[in-house]
């Protein structure tokens, strides 16, 4: 049975449709195979010059099965995504060793082979073997989502299942070879990801997310991780001329070779850790906490500002710590949140025990 959405979509393939692409002339399991893992996640203008080198090369999937990875791989060069070349090479040694050279004509048996999931397998039976096959490929889930308005990432197996279960229900007996292409069209001619060009959209009239304006929320985006969250207190040791200690950091990780003030984990004591590693402090005085965002986490950051009764002369043997005048600053490289500290700090009365 055909649908009212299919039947709009024929109709409008048979007017705009893409009709003459060089897969779509003497039309070969083989070639068809070839053009569709081609087309992952590249487009149609710059996979035409490849398919053209590469049918001229390897003309048969026996070809393509006998010839070194790295005559594949050299022809693929420019296409990005090499592990579809080299399943492509691994699925073509399978299909002679393991059926006899002819691509089997199912969805199940095809989506057995390296680099064809199901959408491409889809692909393959409809357009190929003119069978009866649904397809979700990128473009077809940007229609169906907006149309329907799918919510959530396409990637979620709620959401994909949906997305499955429309594709499968509109996609008409009939035709389903002209259906899988148009689909295919649509998505990257009309329904494209930023400016979908509803006016002139052959189901235009019962999609929902052109009815309400929201064609730009679907498909859903993939979600953020949330990102870890760690703590520290930064160490403001002042020595007695307020002075302060600057360690610098190793040269990988966080702050790679940067200065920084010295950290302790959250909730130590840190009068005497102060007492242990540096000098007993006359004050200590806990700043607001803050937080500092790494690419992969947050770090909550509080300042502690710790006013040392000596100098502790014997950090400055280890080699990597500076004491560090805030009034004339050295020319050192300093961690963001460090700099910013130092400021803080420069505006306060040396010695004096003030809140900010
Ligand atoms: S009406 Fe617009 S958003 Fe809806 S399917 Fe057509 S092009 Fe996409």
């Amino acid at each position: 049975m055909t649908d009212a959405f299919a039947a709009a979509v024929l109709r409008w393939f048979d007017e705009h449709g893409r009709k003459h692409l060089p897969w779509q002339k003497n039309i070969t399991p083989y070639r068809v195979w070839l053009s569709e893992i081609m087309l992952q996640q590249t487009q149609v203008t710059t996979v035409i010059p490849y398919f053209e080198r590469f049918t001229e090369a390897f003309p048969s999937v026996q070809d393509l099965a006998a010839a070194p990875i790295d005559d594949v791989l050299h022809l693929w060069t420019g296409l990005g995504y090499y592990a579809r070349a080299r399943n492509l090479h691994k699925c073509a040694q399978r299909v002679v060793s393991e059926h006899g050279g002819e691509f089997p004509d199912t969805v199940a048996q095809l989506a057995e082979l390296p680099g064809i999931g199901e959408s491409t397998a889809g692909a393959i039976v409809s357009i190929a073997f003119k069978k009866h096959a649904a397809i979700l490929d990128g473009n077809v889930k940007r229609v169906l989502a907006r149309y329907h308005a799918i919510e959530g990432w396409p990637g979620h197996t709620t959401t994909l299942k949906n997305l499955w279960q429309k594709a499968r229900l509109h996609t008409p007996e009939r035709r389903c070879n002209h259906y899988t292409q148009a689909m295919m069209d649509l998505g990257a001619m009309l329904c494209t990801r930023t400016r979908p060009a509803c006016d002139v959209c052959p189901v235009g009239d019962g999609c929902v997310a052109r009815a309400t304006g929201q064609q730009l929320a679907y498909p859903g985006k993939k979600p953020k991780k949330e990102k870890p969250v760690k703590t520290t207190y930064l160490l403001m040791l002042r020595s007695p001329v307020g002075e302060l200690l600057l360690q610098q950091r190793p040269s990988t990780g966080i702050w790679g070779g940067l200065w920084s003030f010295p950290e302790l984990a959250l909730g130590a004591n840190v009068s005497s850790y102060c007492s242990d590693h540096y000098a007993a402090p006359q004050w200590v005085e806990y700043w607001d906490s803050y937080r500092h965002t790494f690419s992969h986490y947050h770090l909550d950051i509080t300042p502690v500002l710790v006013q040392l009764g000596d100098t502790p002369h014997s950090v400055m043997e280890a080699g990597g710590a500076l004491w560090y005048n805030v009034r004339q600053p050295e020319n050192v490289g300093l961690a963001a949140p460090v700099k910013r500290l130092l400021e803080s700090l420069a505006e306060l009365d040396p010695l004096s025990q003030e809140t900010l």
